[in-house]
């Protein structure tokens, strides 16, 4: 394959940050007072629209928490049980987050049907109000997280999450606004269902990496055909086999592999540039088998 992306690869840093997870728990704590209120709010008024986005913004939060526990991890070392660590907690938290969506969908489909069924008296203004307090919230949010979002992939998704999000609260604004007008409460519903519609989207594509990484699969972002050409580019490297790509978290990956070499005097030069290039294609431990050219290996799988 000859098309290169290397401006997509994730380079990860370790450092760890304080600043940047004092300012996650500050986002975490304003949108959790949020989200208990939001669902006060909406059962208070009969709003599915308010319930639907408070929904949506809970597991926001589980969200945001997997990625704080996941930027803190980084530094935990391993244990005589878990050579690993624990930052594979992460890819279990984000499949759970996405069974946990799944489940407040069907919630909130079976709420917005009933509300057709028995008539809603939702006040639009409201939800107007609480809503627009939710734009503003979002607004803060996005201010936090933008400090993190160019050195960690998690911390940029959970960005630009929550700057789609304040599109989703000022579509709640103005459904608030419309049944002020109009005095049509059946728009609250609608608004639930659109909202439902969109953790439908959001929700797959959680649920089907995460499902990915719970298997061992290869990693989003992480390309197989594109690493092994690559490898075969570097000096010394006449071919490469039986590589396995698993994720260790939901930003730091594994491979092992083996590797046949031209010139075995040069292994200790050869190994420090695979280990350099796969760094840079966001593997950061690999383990690897090299081997002569003359020599006849069975798992050439
Ligand atoms: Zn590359
Ligand atoms: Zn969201
Ligand atoms: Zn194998
Ligand atoms: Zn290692
Ligand atoms: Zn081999």
């Amino acid at each position: 394959m000859s098309h290169h992306h290397h401006e997509g690869h994730n380079h990860h840093h370790h450092g760890y940050n304080a600043e940047i997870s004092k300012r996650f728990i500050i986002a975490i704590a304003i949108n959790l007072i949020y989200v208990i209120a939001e669902f006060y709010l909406g059962y208070r008024y009969d709003s599915v629209g308010l319930l639907a986005d408070a929904g949506h913004n809970l597991s926001d939060i589980f969200g945001m928490g997997i990625s704080l526990v996941a930027f803190l991890m980084l530094k935990k070392s391993s244990s005589e049980t878990f050579t690993y660590g624990f930052r594979k907690a992460t890819v279990l938290a984000s499949f759970l987050n996405s069974i946990f969506l799944i489940a407040a969908i069907g919630l909130i489909i079976y709420e917005c049907i009933e509300k057709f069924a028995v008539g809603s008296v939702a006040s639009g203004g409201a939800i107007m109000a609480t809503a627009g307090i939710g734009i503003v919230i979002n607004g803060m949010t996005v201010v936090l997280l933008s400090a993190g979002k160019e050195r960690d992939i998690n911390i940029k998704s959970a960005y630009l999450h929550m700057l789609a999000d304040t599109l989703v609260s000022v579509g709640v604004v103005a459904s608030g606004g419309l049944i002020m007008l109009t005095n049509m409460t059946w728009i609250d519903p609608v608004a639930g269902l659109i909202i439902a519609g969109i953790i439908i989207y959001s929700s797959w594509e959680l649920f089907r990496d995460s499902f990915v990484l719970v298997l061992d699969g290869v990693p989003n972002g992480i390309d197989v055909k594109h690493l092994h050409n690559e490898l075969l580019d570097i000096p010394n490297v006449d071919g490469v086999h039986h590589i396995h790509i698993w994720p260790l978290s939901t930003t730091e990956n594994a491979l092992t592999g083996h590797v046949v070499l031209r010139d075995v005097a040069l292994i200790d030069d050869t190994k420090d540039k695979i280990k350099d290039f796969l760094k840079q294609h966001n593997i950061q431990h690999s383990t690897l088998e090299f081997e002569s050219i003359h020599y006849c290996c069975a798992e050439s799988c």
